[in-house]
């Protein structure tokens, strides 16, 4: 990670669910990177925000309360960020606690089908690897590596626990309109993640913003610069904000390094605008982005 990073990073994750350094660590390394705003946006908790926000103050970076909600639908891999929440939301914490049992639930399930198919895994090293964190596929891929049932951690992916390998099992969670719903009920702004993993994303988009999307993310590190220009029109023709973000976890091949991603100044303004529209209880208006 030497090359210069971008001063935003709205995407990216610490150990509170599958990212490897606790939240000081992330902002810490934020800082030494020159990244001034940082979005916390673990799955399904805003466990981390309240020590990253404090260790932003003393660094000089403004951490905003974020998390990533994953879907489960006909449209693949849709996952929402959801901005500017409140940590100590009761109501949201009572959603995103329910998203964290079907998490652990389905780990176990997952951990069951390995043992059947002959990749034994103890529960106990998949609970010990995520650290009281969210838990996630990536703790269940560090416990295969470890075991020796796989060559790398992204094997164990490719191989054993992708959507549509042999131990995988269907998430019991929330439609991506009911990420976006939740998101706009609890006063916070959207963006779909990596648009790319999405099946039939122009089909999804105009459901996802008539719920109240607020944008989406055009900038991440696996985009081509087509796809970018692409997905940049996209969010236009739907007044949808241009969000962007490393979706840095610290381990294996997925997500880039701490701000790796191009986002634009007037993105976070534009987020906390539209947050407050929302808030104040208009109508999400149409906006178009620079
Ligand atoms: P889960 O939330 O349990 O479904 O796990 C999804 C998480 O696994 C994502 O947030 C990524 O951090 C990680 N992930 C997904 N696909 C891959 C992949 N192909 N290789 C490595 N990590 C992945
Ligand atoms: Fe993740
Ligand atoms: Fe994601
Ligand atoms: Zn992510």
């Amino acid at each position: 990670m030497t090359k210069p990073a971008y001063p935003v990073d709205l995407h990216a994750h610490s150990l509170r669910s599958d990212g490897v350094l606790e939240p000081a660590e992330l902002v810490a390394l934020a800082a030494e990177r020159g990244v001034t705003a940082l979005a916390l946006s673990d799955h399904d908790t805003l466990a981390g925000a309240a020590e990253a926000i404090a260790s932003g103050e003393r660094l000089g970076v403004r951490v905003i309360p974020a998390v990533e909600l994953n879907t489960e639908s006909e449209f693949g891999d849709a996952h929402v960020l959801g901005y500017f929440l409140d940590p100590h939301d009761d109501a949201l914490e009572a959603r995103l606690r329910w998203l964290r049992e079907n998490r652990g639930r389905r780990i176990e399930l997952m951990v069951e089908n390995l043992q059947r198919l002959g990749y034994p895994v103890s529960l106990a090293r998949v609970l010990e690897i995520a650290k009281g964190g969210a838990l996630g596929r990536p703790h269940l891929a560090q416990a295969l590596f470890e075991a020796g049932h796989v060559r790398s951690y992204d094997e164990a992916f490719d191989t054993l626990i992708a959507k549509d390998a042999p131990a995988y099992v269907e998430r019991v969670g929330l439609t991506p309109l009911e990420a976006v719903r939740l998101i706009v009920e609890r006063g916070g702004a959207s963006s779909l993640a990596h648009p790319g993993t999405v099946v039939g994303l122009r089909e999804l988009l105009p459901r996802l913003v008539d719920a109240g999307l607020t944008g989406m993310e055009v900038y991440y590190p696996e985009h081509s610069a087509a796809w970018t220009a692409e997905l940049r029109a996209l969010a236009d023709a739907f007044g949808l904000i241009h969000t962007g973000g490393s979706d840095f976890h610290g381990r294996g091949e997925h997500g880039g390094g701490l701000g790796c991603a191009y986002v634009p100044a007037a993105t976070v303004p534009a987020l906390e605008s539209a947050r407050r529209r929302i808030g104040a209880g208009t109508a999400v208006g149409r906006r178009t982005t620079p």
